[in-house]
């Protein structure tokens, strides 16, 4: 069976996790295809303690002109979109990095630290409906140190509303605090993909439990995804396997992100 991760992390800076995790690009590459996963996504992280953003999204055009397997997600920063200009440079970094082959963009709300709904990031996702380009967003209370609320689905949800015409990749399935208010936020333009939490959220929701919310969001909406290197790729597959009904595993694992990724040239 086919199997397309839809979250996976290689930095220019080479390194994640405070350095215990080795993001090269070499490294990951031959990780994935160890395992018989030829196509990813490729998500920067919006942190700019850890990874210029400018370096970042060039590794990414480099990565992906000679990796057609590979698709890369813009990394944006808006820490300086209050000053003088600061939108309209960030809307054309955005446009740039569209025109050089970059094919989605990533929203961390925890490491930018504002919440969905915040000002800045409206013309993100103004300008995500005008290019066509969809948007992954970090969904889990966790990542920088603390308990960060900033990807709380209350906010998210309007958003989704509001930008209805742009379609949204909720990463994460919301960590275990937010899991049972991903069924609130399943509008249509709205998708779902299993990165980095499912280890953990069978060690807190019972197996049935995480079924039935799957199922009522509908197998048609959600994507396989790990967080490779940084959360354990195979516990995901192996956890997903014994979830997912037979006859909805392939969708997951790599048809539903194929028929997405068709309207965005991904493939
Ligand atoms: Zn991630």
């Amino acid at each position: 069976m086919e199997i397309i991760d839809a979250h996976v992390h290689t930095l220019e800076c080479g390194i994640m996790c405070g350095g215990d995790v080795n993001v090269e690009f070499a490294e990951v590459n031959s990780g994935l295809k160890d395992r018989g996963i030829e196509r990813a996504l490729l998500m920067p992280i919006n942190d700019t303690s850890w990874q210029p953003v400018k370096k970042m999204n060039d590794y990414l055009v480099d990565i992906v002109s000679r990796n057609k397997e590979y698709v890369g997600f813009i990394d944006i920063d808006i820490s300086k979109a209050h000053f003088y200009g600061g939108i309209k440079e960030l809307e054309s970094e955005i446009v740039h990095y569209y025109n050089q082959g970059l094919k989605g963009i990533k929203v961390h709300l925890q490491n930018l630290g504002v919440y969905a709904d915040d000002w800045r990031l409206l013309p993100v996702y103004r300008l995500a409906g005008e290019l066509d380009l969809p948007i992954t967003i970090h969904c889990h209370p966790g990542s920088p140190p603390g308990l960060s609320d900033h990807s709380n689905p209350i906010a998210i949800e309007k958003i989704v509303r509001v930008f209805h015409k742009t379609e949204f990749i909720i990463a994460h399935f919301g960590g275990i605090k937010y899991f049972y208010d991903m069924l609130h936020l399943n509008h249509n333009n709205v998708y779902f993909e299993t990165s980095g939490i499912m280890p953990v959220l069978v060690q807190y929701v019972d197996k049935k439990t995480i079924a039935r919310v799957f199922q009522e969001i509908g197998y048609e909406k959600i994507m396989f995804g790990s967080d490779f290197p940084t959360a354990d790729i195979d516990h995901t597959i192996t956890i997903l396997r014994e979830l997912i009904p037979e006859e909805n595993l392939a969708d997951v694992m790599s048809k539903n992100i194929l028929t997405f990724g068709q309207k965005y040239d991904w493939w």
